[in-house]
């Protein structure tokens, strides 16, 4: 075991980057019974400003790295409904950093969900009428050439923000969620999380792979995939994970060959196409606890732990983390929400707790 008191490496090597502070840390961790599970859920959606979600924990390093490169403005991009673009926009109006966003989608007269937020919280949307990733990434690369013609200097960010910058957020959040579960002594099976653009899942990676190096035990992390296949996730998730040691002078902590584990078995046909599996788990979540998913992420990776805890992949009475990344925004969105009426097929929920 770790001496506790003294700082991990870990602990050690975050204090040392730039950091610019403004989510509201740490986020809750609140009960959840479903059956005989004890779900503990990781309250990201509570992160605070410009309505929460998993993408502030990455933005306080990358607008960290922004201030320090004097960048005057934010790039990024995103699906029409990025959470992770209206997070960016939201730190803009923070930091006093124009934001500009090229978003997939078309644009409307009147934008919605995400869209909504993004155009109050002031940040220009930019859309090149494409949706392929590509498409998007080369728009954003062209949009940075000419912000710079103008003279600026911009901080573009790829999709979701996951660099190995954006990443070390969410290895403080496994440190942050490792010291609840110690102050209240919870030994959870397993962490579950959704995964697409691979951040949240490297930085858990980061935080596993530390705490291991120190001798102390760990959850099995079960990342849920939303997007592109688990193969390709898992690579992702992997190679960021090490480059992400290796910029925190940690390079040792990751043994070839550590496990890094993506269900895909509950992503549907496509990303934001929503499943009848995902879309009950909506429902679930929200009738026996007013937990708000949504149907493109954590609607999706909550029907990967109740698929898993069908399966009985805990044992008998397990205690598992289930890591709300946010998202709720897209609610509002068109298409946004499951039918819910009565009448309407959605599953009537008994409250187990
Ligand atoms: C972006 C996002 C995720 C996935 O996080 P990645 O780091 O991109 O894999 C999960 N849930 C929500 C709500 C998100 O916005």
């Amino acid at each position: 075991m770790s001496a506790r008191g003294a700082m991990t490496a870990l602990a050690e090597a975050l204090s040392t980057q730039p950091r610019y502070r403004f989510a509201t840390l740490p986020t809750p961790l609140t009960p959840l019974r479903i059956g005989d599970a004890r779900v503990w859920v990781k309250r990201d959606d509570l992160t605070g400003p410009g309505m929460g979600g998993n993408k502030l924990r990455k933005l306080e390093f990358l607008v960290g790295d922004a201030l320090e490169r004097g960048a005057d403005c934010l790039v990024t991009v995103g699906a029409a409904q990025s959470n992770h673009a209206r997070l960016t926009a939201a730190v803009g109006a923070i930091a006093g950093l124009p934001t500009h966003l090229v978003l997939g989608g078309r644009p409307t007269d009147r934008p919605q969900g995400n869209q909504l937020l993004s155009e109050l919280f002031g940040a220009h949307s930019h859309f090149p009428g494409t949706d392929d990733w590509d498409e998007l990434e080369a728009a954003q690369d062209e949009l940075a050439v000419v912000l710079r013609k103008q003279g600026h200097n911009p901080y573009p960010m790829p999709i979701g923000g996951s660099t190995p910058i954006g990443a070390i957020g969410f290895a403080a959040a496994y440190d942050e969620l490792m010291s609840q579960c110690a102050t209240r002594g919870i030994t959870p099976a397993a962490i579950v999380h959704a995964t697409s653009s691979g951040g949240t899942h490297a930085g858990l990676l980061v935080g596993t792979a530390a705490r291991r190096r120190d001798g102390d035990p760990t959850p099995e992390l079960l990342a849920i995939s939303v997007a592109k296949t688990s193969e390709d996730l898992r690579a992702h998730a992997g190679q960021l994970a090490e480059a992400t040691l290796t910029s925190l002078g940690l390079a040792d902590a990751f043994a070839p060959g550590a496990t890094v584990e993506v269900d895909g078995r509950w992503c549907g046909p496509a990303y934001a196409e929503p499943t009848p599996e995902g879309d009950r788990a909506v429902v679930h979540a929200a009738r026996s606890g007013a937990i708000v998913l949504d149907r493109v992420y954590t609607g999706k990776a909550f029907a990967g732990l109740l698929g898993n805890l069908a399966e009985d992949r805990w044992g008998p009475a397990p205690e598992v983390v289930f890591w709300h990344t946010g998202g709720q925004p897209a609610i509002f969105a068109p298409g946004g929400c499951p039918p819910t009426g009565h009448g309407s097929g959605a599953p009537t929920v008994t409250n187990a707790r």
